[in-house]
């Protein structure tokens, strides 16, 4: 990488992510922040308003990741910042009960019928991993099927053939997961009922649950097939495990019922975070009552948390969710087609194979011509196009995810002076694609 330049320098962040790289390993607190797929320093942002970023060193961008998918009203809006700063004057923390996260729990069962009870945590892991345990205290079973290039967080039974970062570093799996944690996963090929009915005949009685992205943004976005989901399901329900359906990504963000919204598959458990937190610390995990009825002080299956249900979080999430109407959906899925549809214009006016995935207003590039409906598909791509593609986007103030392998993430701050300056950039990003090479990564 030392031999490529790159257009535009970022001194102050560059000083910040030396600082940084002192004191913290890898200079950042989550992987893919590190810009180390594509290259160059990363951003220090200091502010976000609306649709825009602005870094440490004075520069503003139009933000096409969103924290993530969290921040799906734009930065700053200014209903959820006074439910913020309204939730702080009254203290952070008490370690008692307290009436937002009730508020924030009722919210979230009004909208998503299979939801019949949640439990508040701290991070979208944090509900994965408590909902995998619930499902093996439920069942009495110990294996867990989950599909390759899904990310559910970095539980350590969860961080096999995973997506999101260990699909930008391509790490098989990770050095701390012993055999013991991680032998009792089965990983399959997404989207391939087969197998998963294969491996319910191999294993009779010993599978506890399935767990999958609703829909795959964690290897870039790769949808379900038609009747994938509902065929989990099924075949969950022939053989006594639980289907989990990970929606901390999708959660309140695709439709106002989440992935559920949209394909109507009812998970036993499913799993949330990112939106429902508008932007601080709170996710949750929930479903069946008669299963939730298993978690402690109800039941046997211990699970806990010193901050979970935090009132400055639940008071976000709540401000943030009740802000999502229809009309709020509506805008962001036009935003989201708006910048794709010109995202696919720019390339293909340049001649760059590629292939525009969208679930809703989820949507990211594949730079190759051949649908992508699984994770050894996704690693095909000519990902140093996108690098090129990033870099060129980047210098012209627009922020993208720092890897081939995630979703792009777009609000209903996203206005018509936002989407210019993202087409704008395009051309010069779609001909730096079309000539980039793999050395010159
Ligand atoms: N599940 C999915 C589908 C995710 O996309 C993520 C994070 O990106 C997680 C779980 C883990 O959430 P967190 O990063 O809050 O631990």
């Amino acid at each position: 990488m030392a031999s490529v330049s790159y257009p535009y320098e970022a001194p102050v962040s560059q000083t910040l992510f030396d600082r940084a790289s002192v004191v913290t390993p890898g200079g950042v607190n989550s992987p893919v922040r590190a810009f180390r797929a594509v290259g160059g320093t990363p951003r220090f942002m200091v502010s976000g308003s609306g649709p825009y970023l602005t870094d440490a060193d004075g520069r503003e961008y139009v933000d096409l990741v969103c924290s993530w998918g969290p921040m799906i009203l734009g930065h700053s809006h200014p209903e959820v910042i006074a439910a913020v700063q309204a939730a702080v004057g009254r203290g952070t923390s008490f370690g008692t009960p307290g009436e937002g996260e009730v508020a924030l729990a009722e919210e979230m069962v009004s909208r998503i019928e299979p939801l019949e009870q949640v439990r508040l945590v701290s991070s979208g892991t944090e509900a994965t991993m408590s909902a995998i345990r619930l499902a093996r205290g439920f069942t009495g079973r110990t294996k867990v099927i989950k599909f390759a290039g899904c990310y559910h967080g970095h539980v350590d039974a969860l961080l096999a053939a995973a997506g999101s970062g260990v699909a930008t570093f391509g790490l098989p799996d990770t050095p701390g997961v012993t055999g013991a944690q991680a032998g009792d996963t089965i990983v399959l090929p997404y989207n391939d009922l087969e197998a998963v009915h294969a491996a319910f005949h191999a294993h009779p009685g010993e599978i506890a649950c399935v767990i999958t992205e609703a829909s795959p943004g964690n290897m870039g976005v790769v949808p379900p097939l038609p009747g994938f989901n509902a065929g989990l399901k099924a075949a969950c329900a022939q053989n006594g495990a639980l289907f989990i359906s990970d929606e901390v990504m999708t959660g309140f963000r695709v439709s106002r019922a989440g992935w559920y919204g949209i394909d109507g598959v009812k998970p036993d458990l499913m799993t949330f975070g990112k939106v429902m937190g508008g932007g601080f610390p709170a996710a949750a995990f929930g479903g069946r009552a008669d299963v939730m009825a298993h978690l402690a002080p109800a039941g046997p299956v211990y699970q806990a948390g010193t901050l979970s249900g935090n009132p400055i979080a639940t008071a976000a999430g709540l401000a943030q969710l009740r802000l999502l109407d229809e009309a709020a959906y509506e805008r962001v899925d036009a935003v989201s087609a708006e910048i794709s549809g010109l995202v696919g214009e720019a390339l293909t006016k340049e001649g760059v194979a590629h292939r525009l995935q969208t679930a809703s207003n989820m949507f990211s590039v594949f730079f190759t011509e051949a649908t992508v409906t699984n994770y050894d598909e996704a690693k095909k791509q000519e990902a140093f196009r996108f690098n090129a593609f990033f870099h060129s986007m980047l210098s012209q103030g627009v922020y993208l995810p720092p890897s081939a392998f995630e979703s792009w993430f777009v609000s209903t701050a996203h206005d018509a002076a936002a989407i210019e300056r993202v087409a704008a950039a395009l051309p010069a990003a779609a001909r730096a694609a079309a000539g980039a090479t793999e050395e010159g990564k």
